[in-house]
């Protein structure tokens, strides 16, 4: 299984890696205009439980997604995919919480909701780590 460390490691790099790739993109066209939207919001790692295999997501738009069935059927169960309810700012399916596990369930497709792991999740523009959402709380109840 990944350790604690290994998840966060995974995510550390991760936010190097988005950061190294803002970087070069603006360089690359320095007449655009900088933007904080030029960064994913939040990106996590996940992992499951029997594996050492770690996936990093980033919170994006959900439409033209389509999230794995369990997953999809988890998030449905809260509101439509792409919509907002009560009690939470973020959008059904725009997190990287999902993102990042969905990654992990298509390529590990016996593995449950409940073995999924997640490090902490990370602002990448100021590598400040983020509370889980109540969407996000309630997808993953067993694990968050
Ligand atoms: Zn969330």
């Amino acid at each position: 299984m990944a350790t604690k460390k290994e998840l966060e490691r995974c995510v550390t790099n991760a936010i190097k890696v988005v950061r190294h790739r803002v970087k070069q993109s603006r360089q690359a066209h320095p007449q655009v205009k900088h933007k904080i939207k030029d960064y994913p919001a939040i990106i996590v790692a996940c992992s499951y439980r029997s594996s050492k295999k770690v996936f990093w997501g980033q919170s994006e738009s959900p439409v033209n997604h389509i999230y794995e069935d369990r997953l999809r059927k988890r998030l449905e169960g809260l509101a439509p995919i792409g919509t907002k309810r009560p009690g939470c700012d973020n959008t059904i399916g725009s997190c990287a919480e999902p993102h990042a596990a969905d990654l992990v369930l298509k390529k590990a497709p016996r593995c449950n909701l409940n073995k999924l792991q997640f490090s902490r999740a990370y602002r990448p523009r100021t590598a400040k780590h983020k509370r889980y959402c109540r969407n996000c709380k309630d997808t993953f109840h067993e694990v968050l």
